[in-house]
């Protein structure tokens, strides 16, 4: 017999813990009878527990597993919310209770022997308790897999009409919802028509109507996104077409979803229509059923140690959730990215819609309420995907919405870039093989398992052979790790003596000796004749490497030989070739296996073979990484740590511009770009241009500026402290000093309440290393970005108000969104050029350069100006927001460029002279 009680523990200053339990029988418990004390403090009442079975199990493990997408603050929150007592805490167990009691069999009996292993025995207890109540009950009891509800096949794909048949958007008619009298003033109570709003959702309306794009800046607070959703779901309802609307940020994705798109249906389905939504991610942000079938079956082969625990909480999640969305897993603080990798499956390994799993995958059934979808809610990195290999994934559009617009040039690079590292490597390789003996783990270890162990009949000659078969790429796989080791290591050569990355690439040379020095480095010409650089010289002469040091490209000379670089690598690609044969060997080997249950290892022969493939993959960028020939990209090499004696390596393109145009703007009839931020002045030149926009036949191009619906004059104050050293230069040194000194006395005055925003890690944890102590004696949380959790964690945190200073970098200049009293004071540290060493940066500001234009005026202030104004964003978020922006850089006033930042600002910067000057102003908004 099992009983539980909640057991609230306190803590009195210089006294022992007191407890507060329920239900309290007034006794000690039955020293026979097992107990369970779920508390919110374990380790304290662990000394306390009554002899005989009992355990103590924390209330916030307990709930992680209840509720898997819910983020441990927000499970404090309700701890806190339910009452310090053991009475309140047993209203917060019975909330968890009535969700592990819904789980399905196998997910409890699986989490208990995890547990169990993991020797935490009080929580294994409970997973018994509720597997052995499913089991007395009957309910859950069905195959793991039934818990995946089944859906219809994906439909045939849709066709799409000329835009010429399309029937065009009344736009008066759509814009009237948005009007006094009109569906919102119905729909919400207090609803203020924004004229910026009805403007910005004609114009979407009239590109949709004339197929033609449009580049459309909508202030802070005019709602642009119901401003692009009502047209953009009544054109897909009129002309029966898709429209996708591309995201950067994950939270845009649930605010659309969640708040948005409830009211534009509302709003357009009026006549009884039915507008189809869908949410569309890339594959690796679905869990797939296939690795998660792998897992249940050989979690000890495929998992380290440590990842056990993250498998228990993935299967607790994964048997609740509605989309297999790991985001929502990882969203909820289990962001473990190696793990996450092994839920998710890649293209290489899953045979689409012939895996037998395909009817209740999630990524399938995600893709087929795509299909037939109205409007698809995506991001941008899918729809990048997508524009490369047109139909794998979204349904065939002519019309697609960029929100974050500012951010698609950086999106676009990432997608677009090439990584060639170390870790790559070995996760592939880890995915296959790894240790040795009982520690051994991958999917080779766990075929040369069964084959051994005879857990899988197959007859003697197939066995034999397939064990064979599997010492063999062992040893091939070794001879990868052992080859690429090399290369990485002489690789570090590109970098040494320093740390910071280091460009590099291969320009013509016609130095004879170099020639010769080449063609004996290729090693073997004929095998490789893909790669200029290495094989394939041109007639006239051959390659020599440069690397780039202080902004100077100059013959890779001391410590780097060519000879053996390419020798090494000739080495990786002839072992990736041998295993990548062998593998694919195996794989056919599998398939044709017709007897005992080795015909059933389809799965395993799909694994091997996308292993085969990723292999091929990581060796031809390998070549051209290393050739390092293409001027359209910019090529660099970085030290995974200061420790390392390594080198990794990326290639990322110079211009996306032609790109997209090329791939997206052509092929479709519109495509909107929308965001706060995509004007510099009152010019859309430079986001045309980074984009490729600029590209495209002027009349095919409408522009839209919809001004924010806030009274920044009353609203905010904009201060500019001059008195302050110049962050840059010889005073660099004093700014953190006295920036942090000048942050102390003016939070102290906010009482918290205030977002430090700075443009480098080094800097922030400087600040915050001077504001700790202070701060904590004046009473106000300081969360600091990397050191006090992730992004999300301590936005949370920040957001549930409080005396509480958040310091962030580059993540926090934009998409945080913290409305009222939380958030009334936003200090920018510097203003936010991007870092000089940033090796895309620095290629471009040359491209520019070397085309006649000025780098600084072309692209490091407009971007900069663009990040500042996102900065200056974070503050005012509703029309009852009010509070103070300081720009402690003094560039902003003293230098030249700064009347650009100034003059990008909806409310006047005013230079402040002295420290007292300062703080009485904010004392004065603060009284
Ligand atoms: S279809 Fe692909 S993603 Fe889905 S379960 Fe199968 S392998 Fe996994």
């Amino acid at each position: 017999m099992l009983s539980f009680r909640t057991v609230w523990v306190t803590q009195p200053p210089g006294q022992p813990p007191v407890f507060d339990r329920f239900p309290d029988e007034g006794q000690a418990a039955d020293p026979a009878q097992e107990t369970l004390y779920i508390t919110q403090d374990a380790a304290a009442f662990e000394d306390l527990l009554p002899a005989g079975r009992a355990y103590a199990v924390d209330v916030l493990a307990l709930h992680a597993f209840a509720f898997p997408d819910t983020p441990v603050e927000s499970a404090a929150e309700r701890l806190r919310q339910g009452g310090a007592s053991g009475e309140g805490l047993w209203a917060v167990w019975r909330a968890i209770e009535a969700r592990l009691a819904a789980l399905p069999l196998w997910t409890l009996e699986t989490i208990e022997l995890v547990l169990r292993d993991l020797d935490e025995r009080g929580m294994a207890r409970v997973f018994g308790h509720f597997a052995e109540r499913a089991r007395h009950a009957g309910t859950g009891c069905g195959p793991w897999l039934e818990t995946f509800t089944p859906e219809a096949r994906r439909s045939e794909r849709r066709t799409l009409p000329a835009h010429a048949d399309c029937t065009p958007l009344d736009s008066a008619r759509i814009a009237a919802h948005l009007l006094p009298g009109g569906t919102f003033s119905r729909l919400m109570p207090g609803y203020e028509s924004r004229s910026g709003q009805v403007e910005m959702l004609r114009a979407v309306a009239r590109a949709f109507s004339e197929g033609r794009h449009l580049l459309v800046e909508a202030g802070t607070g005019v709602g642009k996104s119901l401003a692009y959703l009502i047209p953009a779901a009544a054109w897909a309802l009129l002309n029966d077409v898709p429209v996708v609307v591309s995201t950067n940020t994950r939270n845009l994705q649930a605010q659309l979803i969640e708040k948005d798109l409830p009211l534009v249906r509302a709003a357009v389905c009026a006549d009884g229509s039915v507008l189809r939504v869908a949410v569309l991610k890339g594959r690796s942000n679905y869990v797939c059923l296939r690795r998660v079938a792998i897992l249940l079956e050989q979690s000890h082969f495929e998992l380290e140690r440590p990842e056990l625990r993250h498998f228990a909480l993935a299967l607790a999640w994964a048997a609740q959730s509605s989309d297999g969305d790991l985001d929502t897993f990882a969203g909820a603080g289990h962001a473990d990215a190696a793990f996450l990798a092994k839920l998710a499956s890649t293209a290489e390994e899953c045979p689409g819609r012939a895996c037998r799993y395909g009817r209740r995958c999630f990524l399938q059934k995600a893709r087929a309420r795509a299909a037939i979808a109205h409007v698809v809610i995506a991001n941008h990195a899918l729809v990048f995907a997508e524009s490369q290999s047109p139909g794998s994934a979204l349904p065939p559009h002519a019309q697609i919405v960029f929100d974050e617009a500012h951010n698609l040039e950086e999106a676009a690079t990432r997608h677009l870039s090439t990584e060639l590292t170390q870790t790559r490597l070995t996760q592939l390789l880890r995915r296959l093989s790894r240790g040795r003996g009982r520690r051994a783990g991958g999917v080779l270890e766990v075929l040369r398992n069964h084959l051994e162990t005879g857990a899988v009949t197959a007859d003697e000659t197939s066995a034999k052979a397939l064990r064979q078969q599997i010492r063999q790429i062992r040893s091939a796989l070794e001879e990868v790790q052992n080859t690429a080791r090399v290369l990485f290591e002489a690789l570090y050569a590109i970098i040494q003596p320093g740390h910071v990355p280091v460009r590099f690439r291969c320009v013509p040379s016609f130095d004879a000796a170099a020639a010769g020095a080449g063609d004996q480095a290729a090693g073997d010409t004929a095998g490789d004749a893909e790669t200029p650089c290495m094989g394939e010289a041109p007639p006239s002469g051959t390659f020599t490497r440069e690397v780039c040091r202080d902004k100077q490209f100059s013959a890779c000379a001391a410590g780097w030989d060519e000879v053996e670089v390419q020798q090494c690598r000739l080495a990786v690609k002839r072992a990736i070739a041998e295993a990548s044969g062998l593998l694919l060997k195996l794989g056919e080997a599998l398939r044709q296996t017709t007897a005992g249950e080795l015909a059933l290892y389809d799965d395993q022969a799909a694994n091997v073979e996308g292993a085969a493939a990723a292999l091929r993959t990581f060796a031809s960028d390998m070549d051209f990484v290393l050739a390092a020939t293409d001027a359209e990209h910019v090529f660099w090499a970085e030290p995974p740590s200061r420790s390392a004696g390594t080198a990794n390596l990326y290639a990322a393109p110079l211009s996306i511009g032609e790109a997209l145009a090329e791939l997206l703007y052509r092929q479709k009839s519109t495509v909107v770009f929308c965001s706060a931020t995509l004007r510099v002045g009152s010019s859309f030149g430079y986001i045309s241009r980074r984009l490729g926009i600029d590209r495209l036949e002027p009349e095919q191009v409408m522009t839209c500026v919809a001004e924010s619906p806030f009274d920044y004059l009353t609203q905010c104050a904009a201060l500019a402290p001059v008195f302050l050293p110049a962050p840059a230069g010889p005073t660099g040194g004093a700014y953190a000093e006295q920036l942090s000194g000048l942050m102390l006395e003016v939070f102290t005055r906010t009482r918290g309440r205030a977002m430090g925003l700075f443009t480098s890690y080094e800097m922030m944890n400087q600040v915050a290393r001077l504001l700790e102590a202070p701060l904590r004696e004046a009473g106000i949380r300081l969360l600091v970005h990397g050191s006090n959790g992730t992004r999300d964690q301590i936005t949370r945190i920040f957001r549930s108000g409080g005396a509480c200073v958040l310091l962030g970098t580059h993540s926090f200049w934009e998409g945080v969104d913290v409305a009222g009293e939380a958030l009334s004071c936003v200090v920018m540290a510097r203003l936010p050029f991007a870092a000089v060493t940033d090796p895309i940066v620095e290629a471009r500001c040359e491209q520019i350069e070397r085309a006649g234009g000025s780098a600084f005026r072309e692209f490091s202030l407009p971007q900069a100006v663009i990040r500042f104004r996102q900065g200056f964003g974070r503050l005012i978020r509703t029309r009852a927001d009010k509070g103070v922006v300081i720009v402690a850089d003094p560039r902003v006033v003293t230098m030249t460029y700064g009347a650009t930042f100034r003059k990008s600002l909806p409310c006047p910067l005013l230079r402040v002279e002295s420290r007292a000057d300062l703080l009485a102003r904010v004392e004065a908004l603060f009284a």
